[in-house]
């Protein structure tokens, strides 16, 4: 699953080798012909940016709308070298002079004129991105206070509190900040939710830089790195997303 760490280091990669350049955009996969891709022909890539786990590439008039999901994915290949994915498996190749970029996947391929960027339904009800270069995070906690009895875990993943965590950081964030997944929110005080969200984006922003996952308790590979005791998992919240945690540790 493409959490914000993952979606932020695809758009860096990718600006740094295609902002301003003109790009040849063709679209292997039906699905991609279906988005429009063939559309991008010809024109400037302007700008890339994250917002949670939404990619957005400028083209002037036009916005690529991309969410990567469960098994979407982006590469970056020099012009006309080898992929690691079958041609026709690609929605969109984007190619400039020396690189393309190669989506693969996921839920969400579309075209978005950029006068409807601002209200449109998908993006504009998206929280803080929990790693934008400045954070309101008392913004953050108020939003999350609007369901006091909603559990912390499952309120974590609503993008529109807050962009960005998904269900690895979710379950790492709680074991940093030593809280259980399963409590409420109206059970934690202001300075316990501005903890799991400063643990959250300290993570995100060390696998934004590493490249690399390193868990504690995800998927409970391991026992506890803290107490050697045995990490529980079950299902959290309306999409029933699992959750691990320590219950020993987290209180
Ligand atoms: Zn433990």
């Amino acid at each position: 699953m493409a959490e914000g760490d993952t979606i932020l280091r695809a758009a860096r990669r990718l600006g740094a080798v295609l902002t301003g350049e003109t790009v040849a955009a063709s679209a292997p996969n039906p699905r991609g012909r279906a988005a429009g891709i063939e559309r991008l022909d010809g024109r400037r890539l302007e700008r890339v940016e994250s917002h949670g786990k939404n990619l957005l590439l400028g083209f002037g008039d036009l916005t690529l709308h991309s969410h990567m999901g469960m098994n979407g994915s982006w590469h970056v290949y020099p012009r006309g070298g080898r992929w690691r994915k079958p041609r026709g498996a690609a929605w969109a190749v984007l190619a400039g002079e020396a690189w393309e970029a190669v989506q693969f996947g996921g839920p969400t391929l579309r075209l978005i004129p950029a006068s409807r960027l601002a209200r449109d339904p998908q993006l504009a009800r998206l929280g803080p991105d929990i790693l934008a270069p400045e954070l309101d995070l008392d913004a953050i906690v108020r939003a999350l206070r609007a369901d006091p009895a909603r559990g912390l875990g499952d309120a974590l993943l609503d993008q529109t509190l807050v962009a960005g965590i998904g269900n690895i950081f979710k379950s790492e964030a709680c074991f940093a900040a030593g809280l259980d997944p399963w409590r409420s929110i109206g059970d934690l005080g202001d300075e316990d939710l501005r903890a799991v969200l400063e643990a959250a984006r300290g993570q995100m922003l060390e696998a934004v830089a590493s490249g690399r996952h390193a868990y504690a308790v995800y998927r409970a590979r391991r026992p506890c790195p803290a107490c050697g005791g045995r990490i529980a998992s079950r299902g959290q919240g309306d999409a029933n997303r699992t959750t691990y945690w320590c219950p020993d540790c987290q209180l």
